[in-house]
């Protein structure tokens, strides 16, 4: 019998995505990127002078990410602030990113990137990536790609794309396996992380898989880009 996701997609569908660009109006860039019921809004700041002092880098600007779920993004509340998992998150997003941007012309300079989740029901890391990067181009940083980001995941023995709450905390046969995965828009992976066991020959599809969601990733990120700069022109913002 054919594998039944709960909530009824195919096992290669993304959840619904909506994508919005110049949602934080004091920031320099911003964006928010929804899946399903995961909401990341992403604000960026700079390139501005990087405090404290002793991490400058004379010979490049540098990227600094903060990721964090705000109390109230998951019906248990959860304790604000700075935490092992958060603090987990904010480097990977980091290592996502940093290969696109290019911050040579900013010598002593840092980019912030700032994530909330505002609500949270698994793939939020990536709904994160998706936010920022698109932030990032929003604040006219200089940036090689985009990047696109989603979460494949194998229940038991089926791979599917995009993986709700419910569906990592699936628990019949092997259990369920969680492999978030960042690409950029020219086809390489910026950033990987597997959460569970998987054999090669599945995790190399599960790339395969990663690669054709992120190409629907990216279209939903350049589009709300697009909206935003003809917004702008007929006056809009
Ligand atoms: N979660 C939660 N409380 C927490 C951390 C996570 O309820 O303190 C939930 C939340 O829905 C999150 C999901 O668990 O999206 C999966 O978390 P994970 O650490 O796997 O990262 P994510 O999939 O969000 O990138």
């Amino acid at each position: 019998m054919a594998f039944k996701r709960p909530d009824g997609r195919k096992i290669t569908e993304m959840r619904p995505a909506e994508a919005k660009v110049g949602v934080v109006p004091n920031a320099d860039g911003s964006a928010m990127f929804k899946s399903g019921k995961t909401i990341a809004i992403a604000a960026v700041y700079g390139p501005k002078k990087m405090h404290p002092q002793h991490q400058q880098n004379p010979r490049t600007g540098q990227l600094r990410c903060e990721y964090n779920m705000i109390s109230f993004s998951v019906d248990d509340r959860i304790r604000p602030g700075r935490n092992r998992r958060a603090m987990e998150i904010s480097e990977v997003t980091k290592w996502a990113l940093e290969p696109v941007v290019d911050l040579k012309d900013y010598p002593n300079q840092v980019v912030d990137v700032h994530i909330n989740i505002i609500q949270a029901d698994a793939g939020t890391r990536c709904a994160g990536i998706n936010a920022a990067a698109m932030a990032l181009a929003h604040a006219g940083i200089p940036m090689k790609n985009m990047v696109s980001s989603i979460s494949i995941g194998k229940l038991d023995k089926t791979l599917v794309v995009d993986l709700t709450k419910e569906e990592e905390d699936f628990e019949e046969g092997e259990g369920p396996t969680d492999i978030p995965v960042s690409i950029t828009s020219d086809g390489k992976i910026t950033h990987m992380q597997l959460d569970g066991m998987i054999e090669v020959k599945q995790l190399q599809e599960s790339i395969d898989m990663a690669k054709e969601a992120c190409k629907e990733v990216y279209k939903i990120q350049k589009d709300a880009l697009k909206k935003f700069i003809e917004d702008k022109s007929e006056g809009l913002n």
